[in-house]
């Protein structure tokens, strides 16, 4: 092996990667899509298929809106609870009822394959005496066929690919005080020459609710926040699974043992660094370093 460090990049060669995740299910989301769709950003929407609208009941999305008006947008619905009921506040059984229930229930509302999750009413903390925990959690989702899950209250501007699916903590909720400063340091991040230790991926992850926007009477933050983000040649716009499925592609690589040889078993094309040259690697192909 005649290089130090091989790094995962996003499609394209990217350096970066953006997404956002909203949930509830509430009408507002509409309002947000636009803004999203206007800056070119991608988002995933977190819906409790038990609590839905209805052509009567247009505060959240009727089961009818999800697959036109958010999937074929190029965003993702994902689980959210079919009744928000927070996984460490009730035994392992309900929380498997309610995952399921919701999953179930978005794919006959969608036609499509449900994957994602974010935690309701609370995160992966909070566990209390006889309810479930985390680690038993994790094993029901993977069973559950749920890709991962979106925790919360851990905002910080590491900028990490998180190495745990379902402990997925994100950057910010976009309320933080600091959300600017995080949007310009991470515009500030540039591939850095010399194969250093440091030149790690970095994902910004913006979380909240969108009916916040209307109650705070804040959305030209969002606004900002997109427009700030939006349109960089170095970033990848994704939603939540699609991250998700891209990095389980680039850690399924398959390395000769001195490492020269690189063989990609998946269905994705896959972007990694050897040092300061960037190598991609077609489905079923094998690319040779240096
Ligand atoms: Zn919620």
């Amino acid at each position: 092996m005649n290089y130090r460090y091989s790094f995962m990049r996003f499609p394209e060669g990217r350096l970066k990667a953006v997404t956002f995740s909203y949930d509830d299910g509430v009408r507002q989301d509409e309002r947000l899509i636009e803004i999203f769709d206007k800056y070119g950003v991608k988002g995933t929407f977190n819906i409790n298929s038990g609590i839905m609208g209805s052509a009567e009941n247009r505060g959240r999305w009727a089961p009818d809106e999800l697959k036109e008006k958010v999937i074929d947008r190029g965003h993702e619905v994902a689980t959210h609870g079919a009744f928000h009921r927070a996984p460490g506040k009730q035994r392992t059984i309900d929380v498997i009822r309610d995952t399921l229930d919701c999953r179930l229930g978005l794919e006959k509302m969608t036609g499509c394959i449900i994957r994602g999750m974010a935690y309701p009413d609370s995160g992966i903390t909070g566990y209390t005496v006889g309810s479930a925990n985390y680690e038993k959690i994790r094993e029901c989702l993977r069973d559950l066929g749920i890709a991962y899950a979106r925790t919360l209250l851990g905002d910080n501007d590491r900028f990490e690919v998180p190495r745990d699916f379902y402990a997925w903590t994100p950057s910010a909720h976009h309320n933080n005080p600091k959300i600017f400063e995080y949007v310009d340091k991470f515009n500030s991040i540039k591939e850095k020459a010399y194969g250093l230790a440091g030149n790690m991926p970095r994902l910004f992850y913006i979380w909240g609710h969108s009916y916040e926007f209307d109650m705070n009477n804040n959305w030209d933050r969002i606004e900002s926040i997109c427009e700030k983000l939006g349109g960089k040649s170095d970033v990848w716009y994704a939603t939540n699974i699609e991250i998700c499925d891209y990095v389980k592609a680039y850690e399924s690589l398959i390395y000769s043992a001195d490492g020269q040889r690189v063989y990609n078993p998946t269905l994705f094309k896959v972007w990694f660094t050897a040092d300061d040259v960037i190598y991609s690697v077609e489905p079923g192909q094998t690319v040779e370093i240096g």
